[in-house]
């Protein structure tokens, strides 16, 4: 489907409850590279191998040293926020209601000044650490800003305090749920989506779950669904912004707010 941006931007600018709902696409231009979709996808069989719970706790030394250090350690520390993600935090001030679901780990909506009560990072942050006991240990619920990872080459994984289980980012791994860690707010995410009359997906593949999950809310709630992404995406009733979110966003959004 197509649509005039002016026309869209005024439906948005109508709507009672806009939630956007972030993935990849959206931090490639601030120059982190997608998992899956595009030529700078990195490794999508290494990362769905490894990027488990199972395999993190069958050796956790190899885990940190060989996967998540890897991929994601330097990965992080030098990247800002580009002009989507500047956008859609000043978007929120549309509505208190509004919220941006993000699949990113990257942190890059805090950077950029996003409202935190507005932010769902449902797939976890690459910054905070838990233990990674399944037990009721304390250290599963209170995540710590950093660990020691000074000697993973001579074998020695960072270590809970309360329960010496070994530590593990806080992050969502691909064998586990939404509902596997209360920082992922995934009934508060769920809730929205379902509650919202207009969903803008932004740089997503549609290849995980919370995506699925918004595209069936909207067919049962008739949202309005906008797919803001180089790539169009299937399905019937969704309305097709082709291009960057960095380019994108910024214009869509300004006539919404009228800044
Ligand atoms: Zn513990």
């Amino acid at each position: 489907m197509d649509s005039n941006i002016g026309e869209l931007a005024q439906r948005v600018a109508d709507a009672r409850r806009v939630v956007f709902l972030c993935g990849a696409g959206l931090s490639v231009p601030s120059g982190i590279r997608a998992y899956r979709a595009g030529p700078n996808a990195i490794w999508a069989d290494h990362v769905m191998e490894w990027g488990t719970f199972a395999k993190f706790i069958a050796d956790p030394a190899a885990w940190w040293s060989s996967f998540w250090l890897d991929a994601h350690g330097d990965l992080f520390k030098s990247f800002q926020p580009n002009a989507g993600h500047v956008a859609l935090a000043n978007a929120m001030r549309r509505s208190q209601d509004d919220l941006v679901i993000t699949q990113n780990i990257d942190g890059l909506h805090r950077l950029a000044g996003h409202p935190e009560a507005q932010l769902i990072e449902i797939h976890g942050r690459h910054d905070r650490f838990i233990c990674a006991s399944r037990a009721d240990c304390p250290g599963v619920e209170s995540p710590v800003e950093r660990v020691d990872l000074s000697r993973l080459s001579a074998g020695v994984i960072p270590r809970c305090p309360h329960c010496e289980a070994p530590m593990r980012p806080l992050v969502l791994l691909f064998d586990e749920h939404y509902e596997s860690h209360d920082a992922f707010q995934s009934w508060r995410g769920k809730k929205a989506l379902n509650d919202a009359d207009v969903l803008i997906f932004v740089g997503t593949s549609f290849s995980v779950g919370i995506t699925s999950y918004a595209v069936r809310c909207a067919e049962v709630s008739g949202a309005l669904t906008i797919n803001v992404n180089p790539e169009p995406a299937r399905f019937p009733s969704m309305v097709n912004l082709q291009g960057g979110a960095e380019a994108l966003l910024p214009t869509l959004l300004a006539r919404v707010t009228g800044e």
